[in-house]
């Protein structure tokens, strides 16, 4: 029998391996100059984790104003700018429901799994990800920056499965909204 002629054969068994590759992805596909600054933010957990304290204060501050504008008018440019500066320093995904300040200031949401609970199995000796192997694993990342913080121990903490629902909508809006719902109930118990 003759032998298929390897011009004919090749499409054929490219399809049949699933070898396709969607045009704009790759493995690699994250740029190096994230990890920098990702990197970058992880070695600084300390700092960030102070800043981020009292940042979360002068938005809770400005709660009457924000409740004065509407959260819901304001949501769209806070939106704006928090995934601006979060994606320069965080490479954030925007799942709006932000854990950095219980994962060392890794953003867990650029663990190619997502995985919100730790690492897989997979870390290559080289502390790197085994799907992305350029890419430091982010658990790994994550256990280191924790390590430097104040209240690092939150990497324990169990977090929730995703809520997607609440993809692309502002984290720094939903946490003062609901610290200003929890002062006022204890506000209102205390009077009561
Ligand atoms: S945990 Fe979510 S909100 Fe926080 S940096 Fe990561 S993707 Fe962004």
């Amino acid at each position: 029998m003759a032998d298929p002629k390897p011009g004919n054969a090749a499409p054929a068994k490219k399809a049949a391996t699933g070898a396709y590759t969607p045009s704009g992805v790759s493995p690699n596909r994250r740029a190096r100059r994230s990890y920098t600054i990702r990197l970058w933010a992880v070695r600084h957990s300390r700092f960030l984790e102070w800043f981020y304290s009292r940042f979360a204060d002068m938005f809770l501050l400005l709660h009457p104003l924000w409740k004065a504008l509407g959260y819901n008018r304001v949501e769209t440019p806070i939106t704006f700018v928090e995934r601006n500066v979060k994606g320069l320093l965080f490479d954030c995904r925007m799942c709006g429901q932000c854990v950095l300040s219980s994962t060392g200031m890794s953003c867990p949401m650029n663990c190619p799994k997502q995985l919100r609970n730790g690492p897989c199995g997979g870390v290559r000796a080289n502390g790197n990800c085994e799907v992305e192997p350029d890419m430091p694993c982010v658990w790994v990342k994550a256990w280191e920056g924790s390590r430097n913080m104040v209240r690092g121990d939150a990497i324990m903490n169990v977090q929730k499965p995703v809520n997607q629902s609440l993809r692309e909508t502002s984290s720094w809006l939903r946490v003062t909204a609901q610290a200003a719902e929890a002062r006022e109930a204890a506000a209102a118990a205390k009077d009561a």
